[in-house]
C-alpha cells in the first residue's frame, strides 16, 4: 500500500516563475522521484485530473489561477554515470538548476556545455524546448532522459531520436505535452573538448582580449558576463528572456523584406531558409522600452518582455499582442511566442 500523496493548495506561484506573475495553483504536489509521479497517477482522485507540470518557472506566463494538478519537479542529484573514450556521461535529477549543472561539470573537469551556462530553469526543462545559446543546443550534448507517463505511471526512456530535437522544440512540445514528467537527464560530454566560438559576440571577446584559444572555464565566464550585460536578472525584473522565436523565412520573403529595410539582421541557414532576428523586427516596429500597463519592452533588448512591477497576465498578453500585430503589419511576419503562456 502507498503512502498517499501530499497536496498543497491554493499554492501562489508568483515565487515560482521568473515573470513573477500572481496566479493560484489550486493543488500542488512536490515530485522528488519517479514514484511520487507514480502515486499521483494511481490517485483515485489526481490520477484522473489534468495536470501542469512546472519546472523553475522561467518560461511559462502564467495569465489565470491553474485548475490542474500541478506538479512542481524537485528531483534532485547529479552524477558522472560512465566515462567512455569519446565522452563523458553525466545524469542529473530534472530538479536541478541548469546552471549550477553547468558550473559543476566544469569543477568536475568535465567541460562541453559551458555555453550554456546562467540559463535560467531546470534541468528536467532543458530538452522541453531544446535550450540553446551561444552556438550550442542541448540536443548536441544530450545522451538520453527518464521520464514517467501520466497516463499510466510507467518510466520510460527517452533517446536523442525519440525526442524529435528541433529549434526550441522537441517531442515535448506535441506528441507528449504535458504528458510524460521528465525526471532524469543524461549528457554525454564529448572528450576531447572542442570549444564553440564562432557565435559574433563570443569572436568579439576574442578580439577583445586577444584570446583566440580560450578553455572551458574562459568561454564560461564571457558567456556569464555577456548575458548579464545584456538580459535583466528573473531575480530583480521579472522575465521570461527571449518571449519571441526568431521567425525563419524563405529566401524570396527575406528578398522581399530586404528590398524595404535593407537593414534587417538575418542569418542564412544550411537548408537554404534564413532566420531573422525577432529583436530587431520589434525593434524596428518602435517598442524598444515601450510599455502596456505595467508590462513593458525591456530597454537593453528588445526581445524581452518585462514586468515593471505588478503586471498581471493580461497586461503581458495584451503587449505581446499588440507587438506581433505591428511586426505582422510592416513584414507579414507572425511572431510565434517561446514561453508557454497558460
Ligand atoms: C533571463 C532568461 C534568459 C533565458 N535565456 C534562454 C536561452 O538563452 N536559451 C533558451 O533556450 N532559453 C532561455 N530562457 C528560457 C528558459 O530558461 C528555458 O526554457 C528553461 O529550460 C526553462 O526551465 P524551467 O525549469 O524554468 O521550466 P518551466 O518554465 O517551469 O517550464 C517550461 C515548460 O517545460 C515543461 N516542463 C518543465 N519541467 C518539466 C519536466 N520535468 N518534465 C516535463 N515537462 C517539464 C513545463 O510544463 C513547461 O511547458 C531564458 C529565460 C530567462 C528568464
Amino acid at each position: 500500500m502507498r503512502a498517499p500523496v501530499t497536496v498543497e493548495s491554493n499554492v501562489n506561484l508568483r515565487g515560482y516563475t521568473a515573470f513573477g506573475l500572481g496566479a493560484l495553483a489550486r493543488r500542488l504536489v512536490r515530485i522528488a522521484d519517479a514514484s511520487d509521479v507514480r502515486r499521483v497517477v494511481d490517485d483515485p482522485v489526481l490520477g484522473a485530473a489534468p495536470k501542469f507540470i512546472l519546472g523553475g518557472g522561467s518560461n511559462v506566463v502564467l495569465t489565470r489561477d491553474i485548475d490542474a494538478v500541478v506538479l512542481k519537479v524537485e528531483v534532485r542529484g547529479r552524477r558522472l554515470v560512465e566515462t567512455r573514450d569519446d565522452a563523458y556521461i553525466v545524469e542529473a535529477g530534472a530538479g536541478e538548476n541548469w546552471h549550477e549543472l553547468v558550473a559543476w561539470t566544469l569543477e568536475q573537469g568535465w567541460p562541453g556545455i559551458e555555453n550554456l551556462a546562467l540559463i535560467p530553469g531546470t534541468v528536467g526543462a532543458a530538452p522541453v524546448q531544446n535550450i540553446g545559446a551561444y552556438g550550442v543546443e542541448l540536443a548536441q550534448r544530450f545522451e538520453s532522459l527518464d521520464a514517467v507517463d501520466l497516463m499510466t505511471g510507467r518510466c520510460v526512456t527517452l533517446t536523442r531520436a525519440m525526442c524529435a530535437f528541433d529549434y526550441r522544440d522537441s517531442v515535448f512540445k506535441h506528441a507528449l505535452a504535458g504528458k510524460s514528467v521528465i525526471t532524469r537527464v543524461r549528457l554525454r560530454l564529448p572528450r576531447p573538448w572542442q570549444p564553440v566560438v564562432s557565435y559574433a559576440d563570443l569572436e568579439r571577446k576574442i578580439a577583445e582580449t586577444g584570446n583566440a584559444q580560450p578553455d572551458a572555464k574562459t568561454i564560461y565566464e564571457w558567456v556569464c558576463a555577456i548575458r548579464r550585460a545584456k538580459l535583466p536578472d528573473p531575480a530583480l525584473i521579472g522575465n521570461v528572456g527571449s518571449f519571441f522565436k526568431n521567425p525563419v523565412v524563405s529566401v524570396e520573403q527575406c528578398r522581399d523584406i530586404i528590398g524595404r529595410d535593407p537593414e534587417v539582421v538575418h542569418y542564412p541557414l544550411p537548408d537554404g531558409s534564413v532566420k531573422l532576428a525577432a529583436g530587431w523586427l520589434i525593434d524596428a516596429c518602435g517598442w524598444k522600452g515601450k510599455s502596456i500597463g505595467r508590462a513593458g519592452v525591456y530597454e537593453k533588448h528588445s526581445l524581452v518582455l518585462v514586468n515593471r512591477g505588478g503586471a498581471s497576465g493580461a497586461e503581458v498578453v495584451t503587449l505581446a499582442r499588440a507587438i506581433q500585430e505591428s511586426v505582422y503589419g510592416r513584414f507579414g511576419i507572425r511572431l510565434e511566442p517561446e514561453p508557454v503562456v497558460v
